[in-house]
């Protein structure tokens, strides 16, 4: 239990079992083998309590230039970014985001909760923010609320499209937008635009269902989830 809390390897427990660190309630341990009860018994490392989770869930500001893998063989992944004491929880990406997409990414070990998120039945929302090259207005609204049919033939669900600022090719200035899309096919958003004609040259998460990024994480940075955002995410 305390190797799978990141207390240390099996060996080190080991030692520290021997050094007397460990106690239950005001015993020292002796077998470092003995079977526990994490939820009932009163386990302690160096006198600070050992609470006991299994399940692990953080809200990741992902940067660019880092892949929503587990592992890779050539570029740097968004486990790579968590410090080592998460590492024993086995969590992994809930979707995925190009390697050039900021923003919202929940990693998590909860397999179950994942799979709601995920699941293509549950429509989950996910809104981004995106700068665009050519001149978004009505018409894209409208075709993003009736569905555009992507280069493979797919045909999207109606999107709500939100411009902040309209772009002006003329002048060089970009379109600033939030799109809200309730599937999640490969590059969704990138060919969303490209079947309207229009180029996506910045795009960033910025909520998955009841989850909003939180905008005080800078690029790179990740915390826990609140009990409160747990709970409207289950
Ligand atoms: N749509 C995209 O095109 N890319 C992403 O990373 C996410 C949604």
């Amino acid at each position: 239990m305390l190797a799978h809390m990141g207390y240390g390897t099996r060996s080190e427990i080991r030692r520290i079992v021997k050094q007397g660190a460990v106690k239950i309630g005001d015993v020292s341990v002796k077998d470092s083998g003995l079977q526990v009860d994490p939820e009932l018994d009163m386990i302690l490392v160096d006198g600070e309590r050992v609470v006991y989770r299994e399940f692990i869930y953080l809200m990741l500001n992902k940067p660019q230039g880092v892949v929503s893998a587990t592992e890779d063989s050539r570029d740097r992944t968004v486990l790579d970014l968590l410090a080592d004491e998460y590492g024993h929880f086995e969590p992994f990406p809930v979707g995925r985001l190009d390697k050039d997409t900021e923003g919202l990414l929940l990693l998590t070990n909860d397999g179950k909760l994942a799979h709601n998120l995920l699941s293509p039945r549950k429509h989950v929302p996910k809104t981004y923010f995106a700068e665009v090259e050519g001149a978004v207005g009505a018409a894209d609204i409208a075709a993003f609320e009736e569905g555009v049919v992507l280069d493979d033939g797919y045909r999207t669900m109606p999107a709500k499209l939100v411009v902040l600022k309209e772009g002006d090719p003329m002048a060089r200035t970009v379109a600033k937008i939030e799109l809200t899309i309730m599937e999640g096919k490969f590059h969704q958003v990138k060919r969303m635009f490209q079947a309207v004609g229009k180029k996506v040259v910045y795009l960033k998460r910025i909520s998955m269902g009841p989850l909003l990024l939180d905008e005080h994480l800078a690029e790179g940075q990740y915390r826990e989830l609140t009990e409160d955002e747990l709970e409207l995410l289950k």
